[in-house]
Order: C-alpha cells, then structure tokens, then sequence
C-alpha cells in the first residue's frame, strides 16, 4: 500500500470534525487499485466518516483526497465551493457505496433499482440500462430476481441487490459501511463472497466491518482505527499474527 507508485486513492492528512469534537485526525494512507483493504476499530473511532468523506458526503475541514487523478482539497472548498462541489461530483461518479441498511428504492422493483440512476445520472438508454441490469444481478446471484420487490426478499439477497445497483454505475472503487451488521448469521457468508468474487475481478474495495475472519483471509491491507486516527496499517497476516501497536494488539485480543 505504502509503495505503490501511482495509487488509485490517495488520502493526505484528512481531518473532520463536528462542531467541537475531533472525529477524524490527520488520516493519511494510499490504496493501489484492485486492493481489498478492511478498515477495523471499535464503534464511535469515525470509520464512517472516513467512508463519507471518500464519497463526498461530508465537506473535509482539511486535507485532500484524489481517486483515480480527481483531487479534492479542503482549501480548495474555502477557495471556490462551486468548483468544488463539481469536483465532488466527478469524484463520487468513481465510487460505488453500500451500506449497512440496504437502502434500495422500496417502490420498484430490483430492475428498476439497478436502472434508475443508469438512465437519470449516465443518460444510458432503457435496453442498455437493463442488459446491464441483467448481467449485475446474474453475477450477484439474483438472477431470477428483477421484477421482485425488495420487501420479498431476505437480507442478504437485498445486500447484494444493492451492491449490484452500486456496480451498475462502473465505480473505480466500492466502499462498503458493515454491509453484514444488520443479516442474519446463515446470510452474512453469501454478501462475504460477492465481495470475493469482486476482489477477484479486480474491483478497487474498502470495507468497514466488524467480520474479523473476512479481514484476515479476504483483505490485502487492514487499516486499524481508534479516536479518529489510523493506528496501524498492516497487511492481514502481520496485523493480526504480530500487531505494532498495544491498541491493536488489545482491540483484537476482544474480537478473536
Ligand atoms: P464508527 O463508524 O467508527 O462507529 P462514526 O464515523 O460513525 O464511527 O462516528 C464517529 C464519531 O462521530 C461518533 O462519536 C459519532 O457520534 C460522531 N458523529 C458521526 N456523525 C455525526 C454527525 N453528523 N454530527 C455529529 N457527530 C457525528
């Protein structure tokens, strides 16, 4: 992660805060592109927060992050919002998000889903629209599922649904907030290898999580997080065989 030449994301010193209180300090790190990287910490530490400000949902007080050549910096936002936020957008145009709740549009169905922002957003045609549709929910297992709803289906096929609706728009790079903290035990396994399936492809992935045995056997790098500040960047083997840092090495003592 450190020695890549030209990373695919580049994050340098990213600070965020909330009125008074500090969430995010000084968060440096770069992700080469087809890396799966887990971002682990306990409840509270803002990997969220990191997650949104990589899609731009949240305005950073300073630093910059570039994905893909597209940078943004904070300065930049004091300088010239409305540069900014077009910036912002061309940003959020590379990175598919999901999180924890699903969010699908509960009045169409799964096709129409994965169509919507295709259409809206790309200006794609209606049959292309759907063709990729088509071949997003085939590879997410959902073959058969465009015309449900999502209230017929189970956690874990809406889970992929909406990592299907995420793909639909070519994303350089997913980012995942605990898309397995609200399903059932038996339907976490089945998101899990959506994700390994993508890794294999080659997709660019972040992943908040709290499935320790994921980050271990499926993440390139794992990223350590604790009061707003990376503690430890490792790959999975030394992160959790040979933790650097006492906090790691007590986080993980919990989780195992
Ligand atoms: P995590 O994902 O690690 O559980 P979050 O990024 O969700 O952590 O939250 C980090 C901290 O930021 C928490 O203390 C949370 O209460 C606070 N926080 C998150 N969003 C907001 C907000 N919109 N306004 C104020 N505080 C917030």
């Amino acid at each position: 992660m450190s020695n890549c030449t030209k990373p695919l994301i580049h994050v340098s010193n990213l600070c965020k805060s909330y009125g008074n209180s500090k969430i995010l300090s000084g968060i440096s790190f770069d992700i080469e592109s087809g890396d799966l990287v887990s971002v682990i910490g306990p409840s509270g530490c803002g990997k969220s927060t990191l997650l949104r400000c990589l899609n731009c949902l949240e305005v950073l007080d300073d630093g910059e992050i570039s994905i893909d050549s597209i940078r943004l910096l904070a300065s930049d936002h004091r300088k010239n919002e409305s540069l900014f936020s077009r910036r912002a957008n061309r940003l959020r145009l590379n990175v598919g998000m999901v999180f924890q709740e699903f969010n699908l549009f509960p009045h169409k169905t799964l096709l129409g889903n994965i169509t919507l922002a295709q259409t809206v957003v790309k200006s794609e045609s209606v049959g292309k629209a759907r063709d990729l549709a088509m071949f997003l929910l085939e590879k997410v297992g959902l073959g058969n599922f465009g015309e449900r709803y999502p209230w017929s289906l189970s956690g874990g096929q809406k889970q992929r649904a909406a990592i299907a609706r995420a793909l639909a728009m070519k994303p350089k790079v997913m980012l995942y907030d605990e898309p397995t903290s609200s399903l059932d035990p038996e339907m976490i396994e089945e998101v899990l290898q959506v994700m390994r399936d993508l890794d294999n492809d080659g997709m660019t992935q972040i992943i908040v999580t709290h499935e320790m045995r994921f980050a271990k056997d499926a993440s390139d790098y794992i990223i350590y997080m604790e009061n707003g500040e990376i503690v430890e960047i490792s790959d999975e083997d030394e992160i959790f065989i040979n933790p650097q840092d006492d906090r790691t090495r007590r986080f993980l003592k919990r989780y195992m």
